[in-house]
Formats: structure tokens, C-alpha cells, sequence
């Protein structure tokens, strides 16, 4: 059979809509027939809900949705990745949990970090013990963004201890819903409490919830962490909502709060380019020459850190892998973010410290500097994103006395938790 063409798809797409789209609809019920039809992810296989097509006609069926205003599937937050996930990973049972994350019916979080592991996320020490059921899971997890709402999380545990440790790892769902999972929430400095600590105590997965093999934890984490990466790309656009009258929208709206919530200041994390010639004018410092050389620096370099994600976008438009841009720009975001602090503080100099509503900008400015160093420690710290650019873009050689060949039982590590 030929590849459809442009036009075909727009036709179909334009039909298809006129049949179904309608915004009195309910949220889920709109979406469930939305993910029947394919058309919620074109780009994904035929057989899991989608149409096979190329990310270029993938676009072409999102312009005519967005054309006459209709929701998409549930797009913001961590089931993305769970949906990533489990499309590359996932058995047949569980590729049957996508619909229920495209209709935004199920919520999901990510359970990797622990307190004894960030940086070196493959060392971690929840362990998976096997019985006739499936496994009895311990542990503590840390930095678990919308635990508390989330009705499965995507597990990374030890399931072996005699191997070395990226080999002694398996994946699994688990049911966020059972006694022997306690989420508390974490409250940073900037007083948001965006994170959450998971306590896990004999809680179960059963067999079928085992994603890949065993040991194959980590091969399954990698299509995660990419998809994480992409994540922290896409969020620029979470802002845009498709708006109109109707229930619909309402509850659209209503999700998109809910979801967004550990984000809000996120903007304030990234450092708020946007509002430094404005703050420099208002405030008068627009002609001091160490204002104007400071905004200078964080404007070149966001520009130039854009053009490069904009490259990013146009290999994966063109189906080619991820390249070394997502690391390169998770550095620069860090970079760009400090330099958009400093800035900050020039402008509005001891002013700055002032939080709260007494504050330069109702407090927004303190509330950047002290949620900017985040940038440089979350989803892998600038050292750690050094590592990565010095090893698989400029083919350096890696740091001598690793312990990645010895058994994970071996292994010197500051966790608590024996094996
Ligand atoms: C705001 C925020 C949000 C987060 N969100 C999430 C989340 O949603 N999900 C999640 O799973 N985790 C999340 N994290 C956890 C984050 O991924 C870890 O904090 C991070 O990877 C660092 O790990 P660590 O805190 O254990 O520090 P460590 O790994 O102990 O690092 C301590 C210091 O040593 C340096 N270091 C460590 N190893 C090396 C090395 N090999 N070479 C050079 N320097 C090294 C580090 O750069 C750092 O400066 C979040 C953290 C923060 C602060």
C-alpha cells in the first residue's frame, strides 16, 4: 500500500473531526474516541492506538485538530514517559495501560532517585525479591514528582545483587494504590513543595507488571531518561492551552491545573530571561554598563541555545535519533539561568532579597534566585552533564576507577540500606 500523501491525511483527519469533535463533550469520553481513532498519537504503530505515520504527517493531523480548536490527548506531565515507556518496552498487557494515560484517566510518576543515588542512579538499592506472585519491593524513593496523586509509578529496583549494577536491575509498574507506599511531600526553599519522598515497605507487583526482562532495568530507564529529556523541551509549550467554550474546556483546564501545579515556578527555575530589559527600564539601570553587559549575556546565550534546540527539533522531525543537543542544552539551560540571576541581582541589587509581596515584582525576583540553583542539580547535575559531553560527543575517555564491572554486593556505597 502507498504512503499516504498530505492531502489524504488532511481529508481524513477533516472528516473524521466533522463526525466527532464536538466540545460539550466529556474530556475522557472525547479522548477515549479520539485514541480509538488513532488520530490522538498519528505517529505511533497502528496496532497500539495510533496510524503509523511520519512525524511530518503526525503534524499535518495535529494542525487540522488544533485548526477547529479539538483537545489532544493528555499531554502534560510525568505519564508521557510512562506512555514512552511502555510503547517501546511494554507486553502486549501493558501496551492495554495506554489508553487509560492518553485520556489522562490514570496518572503516573517516576520512582528512580533515591537518596543514596542520583548522579549514579544505576548504584541504587530498593530491591525487588521475587516470589510465586511476582515481587515484594523495599526501599525509599526521593524527588517523585506528583506522587501523591499518582496511581502507578515506574519502578527501577535491584533485582540481583551478585551482578554488576547496571545489570542487576529491573523495571516494573507499581500500584502507587497499596498499603506499603507512603508518599511525603518534600518542601523546598523557595516554599513550594513540588516533590515527594516514597517510602515502599513489602508493597507487591505482580508478575505481568515486569517491564522487559529481568535485569534489563536499565536498558529500559535509558528510553525513559530521553523521553525526559524532551519532556523538559516540551514543557515550553504547556502553557498553550487549546480554549474555547464548552465542558470541555473546563475540565481541560481543570487537568491542566492539577498536572501543572509542581511546575509553576519553573519559569522562575529557568531564570526569567524574558523579564530583564523590562525590569532594567523600569527600574532605571537600563543605562548602567554593567546591567546592559549583564542582560547582554543571558540574551546571547538563550538565543543561541534556542537555534540549537530548534536543530533538535528538526532531526526528530526527520526521525533521526537523539543526538547531543539534549545534552548540551540541559548545560546550557544551567548557564543561562545563573546568568539570568546575575543579572537580576544587578538590576535590583539588595532589593532583590526581598521575598514575598514587599518584593521587587511581588517577590517573583528573590523567588528566582533561590529556585535557579535547582536548574543545575535536577534530571543530572552540570558536572554530570560534563561527563556525558566529554564521553559520547567528543569521544574522551571515561573516568578511571569506575565500578561498573564488579558485583553490586561489592560495591562502596554511602546507602543505608544492606544487601
Ligand atoms: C529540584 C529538583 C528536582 C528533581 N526532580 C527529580 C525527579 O523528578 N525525578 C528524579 O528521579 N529525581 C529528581 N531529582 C533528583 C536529581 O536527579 C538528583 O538530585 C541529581 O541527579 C543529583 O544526585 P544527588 O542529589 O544524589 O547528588 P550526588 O549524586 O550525590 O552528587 C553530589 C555532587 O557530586 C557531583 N558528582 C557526583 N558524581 C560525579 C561524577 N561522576 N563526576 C563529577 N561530579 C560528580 C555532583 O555533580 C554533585 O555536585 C531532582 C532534584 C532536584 C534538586
Amino acid at each position: 500500500m502507498s504512503a499516504p500523501s498530505e492531502d489524504s491525511v488532511r481529508r481524513e483527519v477533516r472528516a473524521w473531526l466533522a463526525e466527532n469533535w464536538s466540545p460539550d463533550l466529556g474530556l475522557a469520553e472525547w479522548r477515549r474516541r479520539l485514541v480509538a481513532s488513532g488520530w490522538g498519537c498519528p505517529a505511533w504503530p497502528e496496532a497500539w492506538y495510533g496510524r503509523g505515520l511520519s512525524p511530518g504527517l503526525a503534524a499535518v493531523a495535529e494542525e487540522e485538530m488544533r485548526a477547529v480548536g479539538a483537545v489532544g490527548v493528555a499531554q502534560f506531565g510525568v505519564r508521557l514517559l510512562a506512555a514512552a515507556t511502555l510503547l517501546e518496552h511494554g507486553s502486549d498487557a501493558q501496551k492495554k495501560m495506554l489508553p487509560r494515560i492518553l485520556t489522562g484517566e490514570d496518572t503516573w510518576c517516576q520512582l528512580f532517585s533515591e537518596p543514596g543515588s542520583g548522579s549514579d542512579l544505576a548504584g541504587l538499592s530498593t530491591r525487588a525479591t521475587a516470589d510465586d506472585q511476582g515481587w515484594i519491593v523495599n526501599g525509599q524513593k526521593v524527588w517523585t514528582t506528583s506522587a501523591q496523586h499518582a496511581d502507578y509509578g515506574m519502578l527501577l529496583a535491584r533485582t540481583d545483587w551478585d551482578l554488576p549494577k547496571h545489570r542487576g536491575l529491573s523495571y516494573f509498574v507499581l500500584d502507587m494504590r497499596q498499603p506499603g507506599v507512603e508518599v511525603r511531600p518534600l518542601r523546598q526553599m523557595n516554599g513550594y513543595a513540588s516533590f515527594n519522598e516514597v517510602f515502599i515497605t513489602d508493597a507487591r507487583v505482580r508478575t505481568p507488571m515486569l517491564v522487559g526482562k529481568v535485569g534489563d532495568g536499565w536498558k529500559v530507564a535509558l528510553t525513559t531518561l530521553a523521553h525526559e529529556r524532551r519532556l523538559a523541551d516540551r514543557m515550553r509549550s504547556w502553557g498553550r492551552l487549546e480554549r474555547g467554550q464548552g465542558r470541555i474546556y473546563d475540565e481541560l483546564q481543570a487537568e491542566h491545573t492539577t498536572v501543572m501545579e509542581p511546575y509553576k515556578w519553573y519559569p522562575q527555575r529557568a531564570g526569567r530571561v524574558d523579564l530583564l530589559i523590562d525590569r532594567a527600564r523600569s527600574t532605571g539601570r537600563i543605562g548602567d554598563a554593567v546591567v546592559r553587559q549583564e542582560i547582554a549575556k543571558a540574551l546571547m546565550l538563550e538565543r543561541a541555545t534556542e537555534w540549537t534546540a530548534q536543530r533538535a527539533r528538526a532531526a526528530l522531525a526527520l526521525g533521526q535519533p537523539p543526538g547531543p543537543e539534549g545534552s548540551l542544552g540541559k548545560l546550557a539551560a544551567s548557564h543561562i539561568a545563573r546568568a539570568a540571576a546575575r543579572a537580576h541581582a544587578s538590576i535590583s541589587a539588595a532589593d532583590s532579597m526581598l521575598a514575598g509581596e514587599d518584593g521587587p515584582e511581588q517577590g517573583l525576583i528573590a523567588e528566582i534566585l533561590i529556585s535557579v540553583p535547582a536548574c543545575s542539580i535536577a534530571g543530572g547535575t552540570d558536572e554530570i552533564q560534563r561527563n556525558i559531553i566529554a564521553e559520547r560527543v567528543l569521544g574522551m575517555p571515561k573516568e578511571p576507577g569506575g565500578d561498573a564491572d564488579i558485583p553490586f554486593r561489592d560495591v562502596r556505597r554511602n546507602s543505608t540500606q544492606a544487601p
